[in-house]
């Protein structure tokens, strides 16, 4: 069968016009025309042969058919339901994609990728849709789950808060949150009218390679760190940016100033210093003080 060119606008206003499908701006929907961008995805994502992917939000397909040429197999969860018919469409030259109608946050990926992924070492490809960037990555990170990768385009600011280095100013919790469970990359800029429609904004795509991955424990420096404290620290810190460490931890954890004070001096770190001056060693001190 003659491949369809699903970058087309032409093949995509049929498409969709046959299912009287009208964008939803609330959904996040952007789809890819620029022919070149989803087969970098794929690429740069970990697609080949030993790996089964997740894709969170398939659209009409752009992705999901680069990733089921190159990868084991594809699992795509895709919220629209009035997509899934033209996605039977598209998708039907691939025998090993597997389309789900349903939200990626309710879904259980533990117990998805132990049923659909045995034997396979597993990574997560994606054009998100921006109104949950941050969600999906924190639950796709906080799960723990047996994953080598997340690759993902995303707003070009929201990129530069998730690949920023600490002690700059893009910093901010989940910066700390994305380096706490792996070594972020960005890997290239997508242009705004590579979408339709066209978003407001430009586009980035990252890759976030997880420490230790394939279900093994973390052992990324944080052993002796009480997670939760770890990122109550954080959260606390960042909630108000401007103001002092002093000032933001004790309001945030609830804790005297004088306790603040010694722990803040305990771990070695300056009480009028602001989060976003903080080194990631730094903000595990101030918790291994807390903790003890
Ligand atoms: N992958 C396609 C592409 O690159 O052209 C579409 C990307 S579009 C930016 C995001 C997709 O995510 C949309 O198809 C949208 O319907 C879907 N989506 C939005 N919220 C979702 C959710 N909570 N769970 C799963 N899919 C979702």
């Amino acid at each position: 069968m003659h491949e369809m060119q699903l970058t087309d606008i032409n093949v995509i206003k049929k498409l969709l016009g046959k299912e009287n499908f009208q964008f939803s701006k609330s959904l996040g929907q952007n789809f890819l025309i620029n022919p070149s961008i989803a087969p970098r995805i794929a690429e740069l994502g970990n697609a080949s042969p030993e790996y089964g992917i997740i894709e969170i939000g398939a659209g009409i397909g752009v992705l999901t058919h680069e990733l089921a040429k190159r990868a084991a197999k594809v699992v795509t969860i895709e919220i629209d339901k009035k997509l899934i018919p033209i996605l039977d469409r598209t998708l039907a030259a691939h025998d090993n994609v597997k389309v789900i109608n349903g939200d990626v946050m309710k879904i259980d990926l533990r117990e998805l990728i132990a049923e659909e992924f045995k034997g396979m070492r597993v990574a997560v490809c994606a054009n998100l849709p921006y109104y949950i960037t941050s969600p999906i990555i924190m639950k796709l990170l906080e799960d723990e789950l047996p994953i080598d990768s997340i690759t993902v385009m995303v707003q070009k600011e929201a990129a530069m808060r998730l690949t920023a280095e600490l002690g700059t100013r893009e910093v901010g919790a989940i910066t700390v949150a994305v380096r706490y469970y792996s070594e972020p990359k960005l890997l290239f800029n997508v242009s705004k009218g590579s979408f339709i429609p066209a978003p407001k904004v430009d586009s980035s795509v990252i890759r976030l390679d997880i420490h230790n991955s394939i279900g093994e424990e973390l052992e990324n420096g944080y052993e002796n760190i009480d997670r939760d404290i770890f990122f109550r620290v954080v959260k606390a810190s960042f909630a108000q940016r401007r103001k002092t460490l002093l000032n933001s931890l004790s309001s945030g954890l609830a804790m005297d100033k004088t306790d603040i004070r010694n722990i803040l001096d305990r771990a070695g770190v300056r009480e009028n210093s602001r989060a976003e001056q903080l080194t990631m060693e730094e903000f595990k001190q101030i918790a291994k003080q807390i903790q003890m």
